[in-house]
This record gives structure tokens, C-alpha cells and sequence, in this order.
């Protein structure tokens, strides 16, 4: 009877959700796992100019897992930061990146290149963030002026006086900072004026229809004009096509990321 029951309980969980679930506590134990069992890579991006230049890469995680394949950091990311995860992997991804921008500092064709990292909030957030990033800089002897540490609006808003305290201290290093995602979040305006960026990244969601979309047009020429007269780098992400890469440049936006560009690669893909 009892069994019976348990089994008609069954009927109020839509059998794709139940599924999903268990995909995703499943896919959790597995990303336990995925740094010790060298499943992670990090993919370069490169960012250009308005002459054609690569000034930089962007960092971008992926997960090649056993079974799965690929896995998209949009899957595991939320993931790894629901469960702290996101902390040892941050950490990871720190030293990757770090490695990497020893080694081109020694080489003079990418001496000046910079390597933007994500950051989680709550890696961010660690009392000991500012003792790891140094450490990865001091262990590794990159060059923290070309390391650039890309946080979103969400961090802004929480405990902003401690966020702007740890910004600060990075930055007398001469550790950059971009903000993510810009005009996605809920952040207030005022951060931009009280915190030490250097960056301010459009959005891929607002320059997908930059041409043909009023609305996503007046923002982008928004945030390009808001961040000049702040003395800020403005990135648009996302850039797919020469009409959009045109109409940035129109517009007075000159530094560029997209598949138009490149897309995400391993390093030793990166110059070919
Ligand atoms: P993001 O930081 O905004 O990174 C840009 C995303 O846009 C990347 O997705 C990139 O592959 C994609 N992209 C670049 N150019 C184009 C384009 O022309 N068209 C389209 N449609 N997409 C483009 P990806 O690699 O899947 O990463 C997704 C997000 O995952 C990132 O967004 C970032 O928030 C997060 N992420 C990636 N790596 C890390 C990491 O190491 N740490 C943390 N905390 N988050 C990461
Ligand atoms: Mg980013
Ligand atoms: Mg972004
Ligand atoms: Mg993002």
C-alpha cells in the first residue's frame, strides 16, 4: 500500500525535471573530481583593437568531461558556485593564467599581451582573494599590470565598502579591472564612480541586434559615451559580424571581442 503510494507521489514531479535534477546533482559529483582528474582547460579569446591589434585574451573555462563531452561553463559554473567549488577551480584558473602571462612575458611578439580572468562573487569574496592572487603573481613572476580581473554587478552590490577596500589593494599592484556583462545587472551607477575600474564590457545581448534594434542601439551608444567620459576601456563582446564591428568603431567603441575576431582557443591555437 505504502508502496503504492510512493509510487503515485511519483505523478506530481514532471518526469523532465526529475530528470534535470538528477543531471545536475550528478554533474556536481563529477565536477568534484574534474580538477584532480585534469578535465579542465583554459581557452583563450583574443580582444582587438580598432587597428586590428591583439591587445589581450580573455580566459574562458571549459570542462571536457569522460562521458559528456564538453561541457559549457553557462552548465558548470553555476554549478561549481553553488557548491564552493568555484573556489578551488577559481583558484586554478588563477595560476593558469598566470603561467601563461610569465611565458609571454618573456616573449617580446607578446610582451603587451593582457589576460583577463573571470571572478566569482564568492571567490572574490574569500578573506585570503588578495593573498592568492599575489601568490599566483609572485610563484609564477607574471606581470601584474597585464593581468586583468573581470568581476559583474553583482559583486558591487554586496558589501561594497569591503569590495572596494580588495579592488583597491590589487590594484596598487597594478592589477586591472573590468566589469563584466555591463547592463545586465542591477547595479546603481554610483559604483562606476566610487570603485577602481579600468573596463567596462557591453554585453553579447546588446550587440547582437545593435543594427536593427532602436532600443539595444541607444544602449550600447549609452554605455560607449558613459564610459569615455569616465576615462574608461570600453569592450563590446560578442561581435560577430564586420556591420557591427563598423557601426562600434562609428560609434566610439575600439576595442572588440567576438567570434568575428576569433573564438575561444587553446593557446597554442591562439596565433596560428
Ligand atoms: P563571459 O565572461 O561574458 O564570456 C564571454 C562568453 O561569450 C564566452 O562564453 C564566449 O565563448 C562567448 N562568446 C565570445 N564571442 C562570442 C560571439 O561572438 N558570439 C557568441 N554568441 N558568444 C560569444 P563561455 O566561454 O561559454 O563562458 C560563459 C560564461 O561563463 C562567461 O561569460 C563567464 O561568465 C563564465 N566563465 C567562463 N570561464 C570562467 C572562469 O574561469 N571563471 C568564472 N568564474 N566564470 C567563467
Ligand atoms: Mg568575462
Ligand atoms: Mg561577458
Ligand atoms: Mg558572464
Amino acid at each position: 500500500q505504502a508502496k503504492a503510494e510512493g509510487g503515485n507521489a511519483l505523478r506530481f514531479f514532471n518526469p523532465d525535471m526529475q530528470t534535470s535534477v538528477l543531471e545536475r546533482a550528478n554533474l556536481e559529483a563529477d565536477l568534484h573530481h574534474a580538477l584532480a582528474r585534469r578535465e579542465l582547460a583554459l581557452h583563450y579569446q583574443i580582444q582587438v583593437d580598432q587597428t586590428g591589434v591583439t591587445t589581450g585574451v580573455e580566459a574562458l573555462l571549459r570542462w571536457h568531461h569522460p562521458e559528456r563531452g564538453w561541457v559549457s561553463p553557462a552548465e558548470f559554473i553555476p554549478l561549481a558556485e553553488e557548491s564552493g567549488l568555484i573556489i578551488p577551480i577559481g583558484d586554478w584558473v588563477l595560476t593558469q593564467a598566470c603561467q601563461q602571462l610569465a611565458r609571454w612575458s618573456r616573449q617580446s611578439a607578446h610582451a603587451a599581451l593582457t589576460i583577463s580572468v573571470n571572478v566569482s562573487s564568492i571567490q572574490f569574496q574569500q578573506p585570503d582573494f588578495i593573498d592568492r592572487v599575489e601568490y599566483h603573481l609572485k610563484q609564477t613572476q607574471a606581470p601584474p599590470d597585464r593581468l586583468v580581473l573581470e568581476v559583474t554587478e553583482s559583486l558591487l552590490m554586496r558589501e561594497p565598502t569591503r569590495v572596494r577596500h580588495t579592488m583597491l589593494k590589487l590594484r596598487e599592484q597594478g592589477i586591472r579591472f573590468a566589469l563584466d556583462d555591463f547592463g545586465t545587472g542591477y547595479s546603481s551607477l554610483s559604483y562606476l564612480k566610487r570603485l577602481p575600474l579600468d573596463e567596462l564590457k557591453i554585453d553579447q545581448s546588446f550587440i547582437r541586434e545593435v543594427l536593427t534594434d532602436k532600443a539595444d542601439a541607444a544602449i550600447v551608444d549609452t554605455i560607449i559615451l558613459l564610459a569615455v567620459s569616465l576615462g574608461l576601456v570600453v569592450v563590446a563582446e560578442g561581435v560577430e559580424t564586420q556591420a557591427q564591428l563598423n557601426w562600434l568603431k562609428g560609434h566610439g567603441c575600439y576595442r572588440y571581442q567576438g567570434y568575428l575576431l576569433g573564438r575561444p582557443k587553446p593557446v597554442d591555437a591562439l596565433f596560428e
